[in-house]
Formats: structure tokens, sequence, C-alpha cells
């Protein structure tokens, strides 16, 4: 899902926290936002949810590829890397989830 709904000054601090490269892979090819935790899971706009990938790891980790798209992670994969990620970022207060749920 196109997140289309973050307003631009955190889109921007979230490109500037992961260094305008994918989290993932490092590339700078079609650079994206991605909620780790799907909006329809609870999960938050902050920055804590957000991840910058490329248009590959991101058309990866919702299932579509690109043809020449470097297949060595697959989508549940990916998730975890992003997980691992943000989790290490922010330890140990961690918390992608709307503000007041469990
Ligand atoms: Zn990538
Ligand atoms: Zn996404």
């Amino acid at each position: 899902m196109i997140s289309a709904n973050i307003p631009n000054s955190v889109r921007k601090a979230i490109y500037k926290r992961d260094g305008y490269r994918c989290a993932l892979c490092d590339s700078n090819r079609g650079l994206q936002i991605h909620h780790v935790m799907k909006r329809s899971q609870g999960g938050s706009n902050s920055p804590h949810n957000l991840i910058t990938l490329c248009m590959y790891c991101h058309n990866t980790i919702h299932g579509t590829r690109f043809p020449d798209c470097p297949d060595y992670m697959t989508p549940v994969e990916l998730h975890e890397a992003c997980i691992e990620y943000l989790a290490d970022f922010y330890a140990p207060d961690w918390y992608p989830w709307e503000e007041g749920e469990p």
C-alpha cells in the first residue's frame, strides 16, 4: 500500500534517518516509505513504524517482484529485517503501534 497519508516533514525525517538509502540493501533507487506494521494492524505513522526501502525491496515485501530483482530474501525475511533494523535503532523503546494500543 502506498503510504500517502504520511506528512512530508515525517517523510523527509525518515529518509534522513536512513541516510537516503534503502535500509535493507543500501540501494538508492526509487526510495519509498514503508509501514512495517500495516495501518490495518494498528501500525502508526510514527518514525518507529516507518522505514526507507528501495522500489525493489518495497515491491518484494508487498509480494510483487521486478523481473531483475535480486531475489535473495523472501517477503517474510524482508519484513523481519525491517523489524530488526528499527528495533535496534530505537532500542530499548521501540513501539511501532498507535498510542494506546496494548
Ligand atoms: Zn532495497
Ligand atoms: Zn509498503
